[in-house]
């Protein structure tokens, strides 16, 4: 259920990382203001700082139960992991 922008509480998020950024997406869907504070002047920068190595995905366990954490977006992560 969502609530009415106007009385929702407002919501300080500390840290523009992709977690602060995914929270904030997450409870801005469910019509919570939110602002996101970070100490550095842009935000994702150590994310974006991954991206220069081409944002490499690891894991440890077996491929089948890795590519099950994407759900419905299995077949697009699976495309990218094999070819
Ligand atoms: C060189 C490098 C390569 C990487 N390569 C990959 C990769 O290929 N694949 C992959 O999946 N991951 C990679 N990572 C890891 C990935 O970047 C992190 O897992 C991810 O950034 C973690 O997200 P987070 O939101 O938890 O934390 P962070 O990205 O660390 O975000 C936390 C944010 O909080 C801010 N902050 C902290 N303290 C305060 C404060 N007191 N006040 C205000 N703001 C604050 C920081 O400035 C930062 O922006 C790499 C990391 C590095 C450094």
């Amino acid at each position: 259920m969502t609530k009415s922008v106007s009385r929702s509480p407002f919501i300080a998020i500390i840290g523009a990382g992709p977690a602060g950024l995914m929270a904030a997406e997450r409870l801005s869907a469910l019509s919570y203001r939110v602002a996101i504070y970070d100490r550095m002047p842009m935000p994702g920068r150590k994310f974006l700082m991954a991206g220069r190595g081409g944002l490499n995905l690891t894991h440890t366990e077996p491929l089948d139960h890795f590519l099950a954490h994407y759900g419905e977006a299995r077949e697009f992560i699976t495309r990218g992991v094999i070819h």
